[in-house]
């Protein structure tokens, strides 16, 4: 297939890296210009998607996703009847569901298909795709799902996957706040931080967050899987979402303040398993 890919940070160079290795015809743009080996690189994102028959896109945030579609060399003017473009990123449902209608205007189909993964997943083809679209748009998808995940999950129309997405980031990082602050209590009272993960690795408490996480804590390793500004950012997303929807989300509100602190802390581009850090320091 023909497909342009848009944004190389830790999560989309990977994915455009597999689709290159399965075989693909990858055209590939970066604000900042990036390249990935087997790939064409273009200069704007109107230019990568002329004549793709997908766009896949995975870039920080809301604002990136309409400055990439919508921005004045952004994809708009390549869109076709048939086209389709994939957004991988995480960002608000009610904005995606926006691009969805802007895109249908051109014929083209949208599909949200934020992933988790993380940065092993992604290097690993092992994503789990969280999706909103077209049942339709879904099948024709599929090959390409196959080449960078192991799983599919189709949550609903337009909007869903983000809508799942930001909701069991929620959970990530409620768990990973459990986690960090029972770190810190048992560290206190004097439990070494090897045997309290050991402990929560044999029982219950277990769960994929600290799979993933307890390593790199051990390490004190805060290079950047998955980037604490993002996890901010979702956070917010998410305090956004139930506001429109007039519910209270209080745990949540305690957690932002641990990550603005992060921030402040100078731990923005590390990942954010360092509120561990903040939550020593506090
Ligand atoms: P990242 O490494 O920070 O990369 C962000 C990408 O977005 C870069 O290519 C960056 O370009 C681009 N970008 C930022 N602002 C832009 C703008 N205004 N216009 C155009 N491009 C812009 O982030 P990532 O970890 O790959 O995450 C990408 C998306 O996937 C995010 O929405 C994130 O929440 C989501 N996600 C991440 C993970 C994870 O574990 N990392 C897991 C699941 C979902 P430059 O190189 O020029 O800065």
């Amino acid at each position: 297939m023909k497909i342009a890919y848009l944004g190389l940070g830790i999560m989309g160079r990977p994915m455009a890296a597999n689709l290159v290795k399965a075989g693909h015809e990858v055209t590939v743009w970066n604000r900042t210009p990036k390249s990935v080996p087997g790939a064409r690189t273009a200069a704007t994102p109107a230019e990568a998607a002329t004549g793709a028959e997908v766009v896949w896109i995975c870039v920080a945030d809301t604002s990136a996703v309409e400055r990439v579609l919508f921005g004045a060399d952004g994809v708009e003017p390549a869109l076709r009847p048939g086209m389709i473009v994939v957004d991988s990123s995480t960002i608000a449902p009610r904005a995606s569901r926006r691009f969805a209608e802007r895109v249908s205007v051109k014929g083209a189909e949208f599909v949200d298909a934020p992933v988790t993964g993380s940065k092993i997943g992604a290097e690993s083809a092992q994503l789990v795709f969280i999706v909103g679209g077209a049942e339709k748009t879904l099948a024709a998808l599929d090959p390409l799902f196959k080449v960078l995940g192991k799983k599919v999950i189709h949550v609903g129309e337009n909007g869903a996957g983000e809508s799942a997405k930001i909701s069991m980031n929620l959970m990530a990082a409620a768990i990973f706040e459990g986690f960090a602050e029972a770190l810190v209590l048992s560290g206190k009272l004097g439990v070494p931080a090897e045997k309290m993960v050991e402990l929560i690795e044999s029982s219950m408490i277990r769960s994929g967050v600290t799979d993933y996480k307890a390593g790199f804590v051990l390490r004190r390793d805060w290079t950047a899987n998955f980037p604490l500004r993002l996890m901010l950012k979702d956070i917010r997303l998410m305090l956004e979402a139930a506001a429109e929807e007039k519910i209270s989300l209080p745990a949540l509100k305690e957690i932002e303040k641990v990550y603005q602190k992060a921030v402040d802390d100078g731990h923005a581009d590390h990942d954010y398993a360092a509120t561990v850090e903040t939550v020593r320091n506090m």
